[in-house]
């Protein structure tokens, strides 16, 4: 078989969900027995988004193979079983890179290298290096931005050729709109997205679906008025409403509004129908569950919906796997250090710590982590939430005083946490840390084996700093354990602390791995615990 593409494409807004909208194409599709590969286009100049900040750009998202993505990279995983690499997230940085590289190494020796078509041929290579790769069937690539920037429209002028090429039973145009609410008149507005549509026309794109997202029901003459205005069958006027409950709702949503149908048909699919049962089943533990928790989250970025993106989300695949409903609280780290942590901490199921770089909040943190581990509430920190639970156990039971951090304070009398050997003669920010996927070896009879099943796992890191193994020994002796380390035992992944419910910590990110329909065992593990603390009040 052919394979088919299909092009994601934003209008009117950003933020109107494109990436979740591409994902849930990817479910559907995967549901209905082809192979899919879903990758995501940048107009912006860095070269990746690792060296940009959450407050610019959300969560950073980190792949297998250590390539720093953006975070609907995050979508695509928890939506689908693809498997990602560094050739699935481009951004304008990278491709201009490329070519000046090339122009640099005389590949176009003659020639005046220009945006079309050596900007937009590096650009199609890239989404015939993903077919290429993934062997998928279908190849869903997401354009970020909205259509109308200036930044965007190499990538749109490249997917209008590349359509071209492969001909049109073998790709096809999704368009994610808005039709906002107006309430002095009353009504839904079709406007905008007449004028997105119009925008596209102009370049030479007719969308095939439109994707409509609106706080309410399309009803039939709204459809069938967007439908006359931007040239698209009124089948193909899609309703995306907002979520009531969970953003795992919108495969089922697109579903009821036969998308997939409408997709296998012009791109002439022959497959059956996609089989959701299981799906459905998470949506309901989802929206009813049995049992409720909550879960306190100590950050710096708390009041930004995406920086913790995957955290979050792994929270949730936790509660799906213990039935239970958790409700997430948002904990500014400084407010601790304001007002101590008692009050703000009170009532909590279970705390957990995510990474992060900086010292704004550090010691916020640490007071968290004292009060999960002296008031025994189930506790799991993620990287530097990792570093921030072995500098509290430092100070606080092996009374280290002035135990830290190199990172935040390079002469503190105790570096229980220190700068990677490796790391020593890094001087490029831009994807320099220990990056990807790396083997950690649990210690049996740990609650991590336990947990896991497992002996040996896979898990994925992006971090510079590490535990000082020169501290070790102490910190074994006054009951820590070192639960994971690298196979030649010389970094430590992961600790726990045996005379506690649940205090683990990790130096590795297991938040990207889990999937609603495949919960990481830690999270499961933490919600468990967590839910049990509740219940014994
Ligand atoms: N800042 C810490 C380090 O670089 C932790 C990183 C993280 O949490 N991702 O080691």
């Amino acid at each position: 078989m052919n394979t088919k593409y299909i092009f994601v494409t934003g209008g009117v807004v950003s933020s109107l969900g494109k990436g979740l909208t591409a994902a849930s194409i990817g479910t559907l599709l995967e549901n209905r027995g082809l192979k899919v590969a879903l990758q995501k286009f940048d107009p912006y100049l860095n070269v990746d988004p690792g060296t940009m900040s959450p407050f610019q750009h959300g969560e950073v998202y980190v792949l297998d193979d250590g390539a720093e993505t953006d975070l609907d990279l995050g979508h695509y995983e928890r939506f689908t079983n693809c498997k990602l690499t560094r050739l699935n997230n481009l951004t304008s940085g990278r491709v201009y890179l490329n070519v000046i590289e090339n122009e640099r190494a005389g590949k176009y020796l003659g020639k005046t290298v220009q945006v079309i078509p050596h900007i937009t041929d590096e650009i199609q290579r890239r989404i015939q290096d993903v077919a290429a790769q993934s062997k998928a069937d279908v190849v869903i690539t997401e354009i970020g931005g909205t259509t109308g920037d200036i930044e965007g429209l190499p990538f749109l002028e490249a997917i209008r050729e590349f359509a071209l090429e492969v001909g049109y039973n073998n790709a096809l145009f999704v368009h994610v709109t808005y039709v906002p609410y107006i309430r002095a008149a009353g009504e839904l507005k079709t406007k905008p997205t007449q004028q997105s549509v119009a925008k596209l026309r102009e370049i030479g794109i007719t969308p095939h679906i439109l994707v409509c997202r609106c706080d309410r029901p399309l009803d039939k003459d709204l459809r069938q008025k967007i439908s006359l205005f931007c040239n698209v069958p009124v089948e193909a006027v899609i309703e995306e409403k907002d979520v009531d409950h969970s953003i795992y709702e919108v495969p089922l949503m697109l579903q009821r509004e036969r998308v997939d149908e409408i997709i296998c048909k012009l791109l002439r699919l022959d497959v059956p129908l996609a089989d959701m049962t299981h799906w459905q089943e998470i949506i309901r533990k989802l929206i009813a569950p049995q049992h409720r928790v909550r879960i306190g989250v100590v950050g710096k970025y708390i009041d930004l919906q995406d920086a913790y993106k995957s955290v979050y989300e792994a929270i949730i695949h936790g509660g799906v796997a213990n039935d239970c409903g958790v409700e997430i609280v948002k904990v500014d780290a400084e407010e601790i250090e304001k007002d101590g942590p008692d009050r703000i901490l009170k009532g909590l199921g279970g705390i957990l710590v995510p990474g992060g770089f900086g010292e704004r909040g550090i010691e916020g943190k640490i007071m968290a982590a004292r009060f999960a581990r002296e008031n025994k509430v189930p506790y799991l920190g993620l990287c530097l939430g990792m570093q921030i639970a072995c500098i509290e156990f430092g100070r606080s039971v092996l009374k280290l005083e002035g135990a830290h951090s190199q990172e935040f304070k390079s002469d503190a009398p105790h570096l229980v946490i220190d700068l990677q050997e490796a790391q020593k003669k890094v001087t490029k920010m831009g994807g320099t840390m220990r990056l990807g996927s790396q083997e950690t070896q649990l210690k049996q009879g740990s609650q991590a084996a336990r947990l896991y099943g497992a002996f040996v796992v896979h898990e994925r890191h992006r971090h510079r700093y590490e535990f000082n193994n020169d501290y070790r020994q102490r910190f074994e002796a006054a009951g820590m354990v070192f639960s994971g380390t690298t196979p030649d035992g010389g970094l430590v992944e992961l600790i726990e602390l045996p005379d506690h419910p649940f205090f683990m910590a990790c130096q590795f990110h297991p938040e990207f791995l889990s999937k609603p329909h495949k919960p990481h065992p830690l999270f499961k593990g933490f919600i468990g615990a967590a839910h049990a603390k509740m219940h014994q009040r």
